[in-house]
């Protein structure tokens, strides 16, 4: 039985933000300016504002005809992760919309009860991703864009104290959209954000020396009055 795009969504514990999160992202070329007469000033404080985070998928084969609907104005988004057909896949994604921008992904009428109360006007108070897949069936999602679109969500739980949700473009606007898709597999991503890619990282951090009181030899050159 596959899943129902339109029930995509899972909410995350402030309590249990992770630490830590390193994103790999550059650029798209050609975006970074011309992203600003394709996206909004936010309604809402560019960090505390943020409740949810969409997650779509481009309904195309390339980055390169995602980002260029950036350039025509018609829509944007924040992040794109590549497809497994690209030189970028596997290293990095792109990023397409300053995060402090309102970018355009939802439409401003749709709204859902079970994110944020309701409210209207999801692109103030969210982040999108966009995932290259031509959302069917024979087009699968590679495991790299799974682990790193759970990445970019983990990146913001981090970073955005009030970021709550993670729904599916199909949730919130379920007669137009159907995106990420019957076939994204949405309960491996939620677990790849809720257990953490970043252990690693977090044993790294707990290594770290201990800080005390030292011996005068130990004290930085410049902090000797
Ligand atoms: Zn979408």
């Amino acid at each position: 039985m596959s899943a129902d795009p339109k029930t995509f969504q899972f909410n995350l514990d402030p309590a249990k933000r992770p630490r830590n999160v390193v994103l790999e992202e550059r650029w798209y070329p050609g975006i970074q300016t011309a992203v600003l007469d394709a996206s909004s000033s936010r309604m809402f404080d560019p960090i505390e504002g943020i409740r949810a985070v969409v997650i779509h998928a481009t309904a195309g084969s390339s980055s390169a005809g995602a980002a260029s609907v950036i350039l025509a104005k018609k829509a944007s988004f924040h992040w794109l992760v590549p497809d497994e057909d690209e030189e970028q896949h596997g290293k990095f994604v792109w990023a397409t919309c300053h995060e402090a921008r309102a970018a355009w992904h939802v439409r401003n009428d749709k709204s859902h009860p079970d994110i944020w109360e309701g409210r209207k006007r999801i692109n103030h108070y969210s982040l999108g991703i966009e995932i290259v897949n031509q959302a069917v069936s024979s087009d699968s999602y590679s495991p790299w864009q799974i682990a790193a679109t759970a990445q970019i969500v983990r990146y913001c739980w981090e970073k955005y104290p009030n970021l709550r949700h993670v729904v599916s473009h199909a949730k919130l606007d379920p007669k137009r959209r159907s995106d990420p898709g019957t076939h994204f597999p949405w309960n491996d991503f939620r677990d790849l954000v809720l257990k953490g890619q970043d252990d690693q990282v977090e044993t790294l951090v707990a290594a770290a020396k201990p800080i005390h009181a030292s011996s005068a030899a130990e004290v930085p050159c410049c902090m000797v009055a």
